[in-house]
């Protein structure tokens, strides 16, 4: 049996009935892992699914954990969700991140992705994608205001570090989609100064910045753009980190060529476990390794394993496809949200072929066998379409750390995994720009 020690400590006062509500997510848990994962023996010694939770949970405490890539920010704007309430994964419109919950799942610090999907390419367009990122960034920001006791904005990694031992959480700001800064080199500076510490250089579709490695309107790859090349420069001079995610190949290529500094991977996972065009091939991955960045594994289930064939899914999705074309790009948020509730409704009726925990930490043996230990992290893009079994919302982060573990992961290689190899680049790309690690 678990012992009290195991209830969430820090600022954040649970109460008892809550308190009783964790013990028994514990409990069931353990009991889910029993089902799914066998006892692993070490050294002869059999160590249960509890002990391994038990160890992961202790490891936790020591180090920062972090995510680097989350849509929630949506998720505050709706209105009447309020981020410090603790939401039942399994009701429907819980989200996949609250405060109670990142407490529960062990996760320290969130980068909370300002997002906005590709529009028009024309004035009205960039000032739209403009507003709606300020919107976002200002609702993170409030979400922090309102909830102080509970979590703070960091800036940099030290921050995340000291709100650690002050026992709140961190909130990181990022900007997915350079559509973001619309033509105006100028905002890169103006969203560093608001806390964005990440740009996403693109989404699902081409932009003024580079190609993406999802637009099916225009196959040829005609990489990063000379106004992509300035905007990497003046990620570089700014202490901008520049965020490979969702690039085109050649994109991605040219980016490392341009930088001077480090890059990330937010939220992708590696090609030759899954083969998907938003995974970074086995020479990709080298090729960033070998600057010094960092691939963040993306718990979404298509880019972690490919799903068996299911003709009645594919049929519906085929379907839901010619009728909305790329619906993420949808800009009019009622109709959005019209359209993700008919999603979730096929989803419902033809459930996808989930990957699991296992599949996840699959990718991560793979970079740590290409490249080695230091180049790997996590992006779940929970909000955005993350979720595996096993680690389906943030409550059950731990469970990543327990299969490491279980595949004999040291704490030190689990403190790389879960951030400090991340942080690295963020400081480095600090470094880049002139900027002390400590300012
Ligand atoms: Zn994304």
């Amino acid at each position: 049996m678990r012992s009290a020690g195991l209830r969430p400590k820090g600022r954040m006062t649970m109460h008892t009935r809550k308190s009783q509500k964790i013990k028994f997510m514990l409990l069931a848990t353990g009991i889910i892992w029993l089902a799914l994962f066998p006892a692993c023996r070490r050294g002869g010694v059999e160590v249960s699914p509890q002990d391994l939770e038990l160890r992961a949970r202790e490891i936790h405490k020591k180090i920062v954990t972090v995510d680097t890539h989350c849509d929630t920010a949506m998720m505050l704007l709706g209105g009447n969700w309020n981020p410090a309430d603790r939401h039942d994964p399994e009701a429907p419109g819980s989200g996949k991140i609250d405060l109670p919950r990142m407490k529960e799942g062990g996760l320290d610090a969130e980068f909370f992705a300002a997002f906005v999907g590709q529009g028009p390419r024309t004035e009205e367009g960039y000032a739209r994608a403009r507003k709606r990122t300020e919107e976002l960034i200002q609702a993170v920001k409030k979400m922090v205001a309102d909830n102080s006791s509970m979590i703070g904005l960091a800036l940099s990694p030290e921050e995340a570090y000291s709100l650690k031992k002050q026992g709140r959480l961190t909130a990181f700001l990022g900007i997915e989609n350079g559509y973001a800064i619309g033509r105006d080199l100028g905002l890169i500076k103006y969203f560093y100064d608001l806390g964005v510490r990440y740009i996403t250089l693109c989404h699902s579709a081409d932009n003024d910045i580079c190609d993406s490695s999802t637009d099916r309107a225009e196959p040829e790859d005609k990489g990063l753009s000379d106004f992509g090349r300035k905007v990497v420069r003046e990620c570089n001079r700014v202490g901008m980190i520049v965020d490979v995610s969702h690039a085109s190949d050649r994109s991605f290529y040219d980016v490392l060529q341009e930088s001077r500094a480090p890059v990330i991977a937010s939220h992708s996972c590696a090609r030759a476990v899954c083969d998907n065009p938003r995974n970074l091939s086995d020479d990709m991955i080298k090729a960033l390794a070998a600057r010094g960045g960092v691939i963040q594994i993306c718990f979404l289930s298509a880019y972690v394993k490919k799903p068996r064939p299911n003709p009645d899914r594919d049929k519906a999705l085929a379907e839901f496809r010619a009728r909305y074309g790329n619906w993420r790009n949808i800009q009019d948020e009622e109709q959005r949200r019209k359209i993700m509730e008919e999603m979730q409704e096929i989803n419902r009726r033809y459930p996808a072929d989930q990957a699991t925990v296992r599949d996840l930490v699959d990718h991560i043996d793979h970079v740590v066998k290409l490249v080695g230990v230091d180049y790997v992290g996590l992006g779940t893009d929970f909000d955005g379409g993350g979720g595996v079994i096993g680690c389906n919302d943030v409550s059950q982060m731990i469970n990543v750390t327990v299969e490491l573990l279980r595949r004999g992961y040291s704490q030190k290689d689990i403190e790389k995994i879960w951030g400090k190899n991340f942080f690295r680049v963020f400081n480095e790309v600090r470094k880049v720009a002139g900027k002390s690690a400590r300012s």
